[in-house]
């Protein structure tokens, strides 16, 4: 491990201020990944800024039109038991008590979930050809042992995907994150905020260097009515899903008013299909509408060596996830494993 400076930003201005004089700073917040990332020789920041403790940004608070705004500062485990959250999304609550484990949701923020790296092994591995870690070298993954990799939306230079399970219901719910930098603050939809890796693979989000996530806020709409959260993966608790799904849906009767369904576990960002969801209007809320959504959303969906079988469990996925968001209060066993 290298040495390093750090230093406790004191407010929003100073945090930036300091990233901003020094090459290599970087901001530290939970640190369950960046950490990871140093120990794995990834990373070799000389400035660490703490961010943990600006004055004023560690609320979540209902704003205008209804919606709530999160802290990008709070953690993981603060956000998901919070009455308002709990109460009106709890789709985003059961979605972050299905990610890593109780000790790294107490520590880990909104903020860095949204920007955690990928968990492909080559990348962690520096003898291994990684695009994303060293652009140019080439992908191990794509011939290698590729069981956790994508099957959309990938590309010839990475097919690794984004590990995040608050960040599939983030993206169904139609979030909105708040960033501010040195040119002030913007707004991101959550649909741009992860990137496709095409050909820079190297950048996993749009959020520019010298700017930082401050909130992300939750429309008024959060399905708590009809939802449910399904992560399918090789261990019960504490692991990465080979495939998620965040389901909300809006009923009359049996009938279909507004669905949404995002996919975790199987592209480098969360993935939506809106045509699949507009299908779905109208239509009975029932096994035949979900499995005809699901065929549209996985068209196109490419496997590898040891992959393919993520396309047939992400069709199963979200016929099981829609019928379970019919009624969340009887989930269906081994739908909701504890962490
Ligand atoms: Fe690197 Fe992406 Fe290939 Fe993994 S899938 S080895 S992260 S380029």
């Amino acid at each position: 491990m290298n040495n390093f400076d750090y230093i406790r930003a004191s407010d929003i201005d100073d945090a930036l201020a300091s990233l901003n004089t020094h090459d290599n700073g970087s901001f530290i917040a939970g640190g369950t990944n960046l950490i990871d990332l140093w120990k794995y020789n990834l990373l070799h920041p000389d400035l660490l800024i703490d961010i943990n403790h600006l004055p004023g940004h560690h609320a979540i608070e209902e704003i205008e039109e209804g919606g709530v705004r999160l802290s990008a500062f709070l953690t993981n485990a603060d956000t998901a038991y919070h009455p308002l959250i709990e109460e009106r999304y709890p789709l985003l609550s059961k979605a972050i008590l299905a990610g890593a484990s109780a000790q790294i949701r107490n520590m880990a923020t909104n903020g860095g979930n949204l920007l955690q790296r990928t968990r492909c092994y080559y990348f962690y591995d520096p003898d291994a050809p990684c695009n994303k870690r060293n652009p140019g070298s080439g992908c191990s993954a794509l011939n290698g042992y590729n069981r956790i990799h994508a099957i959309l939306g990938a590309s010839e230079n990475c097919i690794a995907v984004f590990p995040s399970d608050m960040c599939v219901a983030l993206a169904a719910l139609d979030a909105v994150v708040n960033v501010t930098g040195i040119n002030g603050e913007r707004n991101i939809r959550f649909e741009d905020f992860h990137r496709l890796p095409g050909d820079t693979p190297e950048l996993d989000n749009n959020l520019k260097r010298g700017e930082i996530i401050t909130s992300i806020d939750l429309p008024a709409k959060g399905f708590a009515k009809n939802y449910s959260y399904l992560k399918l993966r090789d261990r019960h608790s504490y692991a990465f899903a080979l495939v998620s799904v965040a389901t909300g849906m809006e009923l009359d009767g049996d009938i279909i008013k507004e669905a949404r369904i995002a996919l975790g576990g199987v592209a480098h960002r969360p993935w939506r299909l809106k045509e699949a969801e507009s299908f779905l209007q109208g239509k009975r809320a029932d096994e035949h509408s979900f499995a005809a959504a699901a065929d549209m959303m996985l068209e196109g969906a490419k496997g590898f060596k040891y992959n393919s079988f993520k396309i047939e469990l992400a069709k199963k996925a979200i016929v099981r996830n829609g019928l379970m968001a019919l009624d969340p209060h009887s989930q269906l066993p081994g739908a909701q494993p504890s962490a």
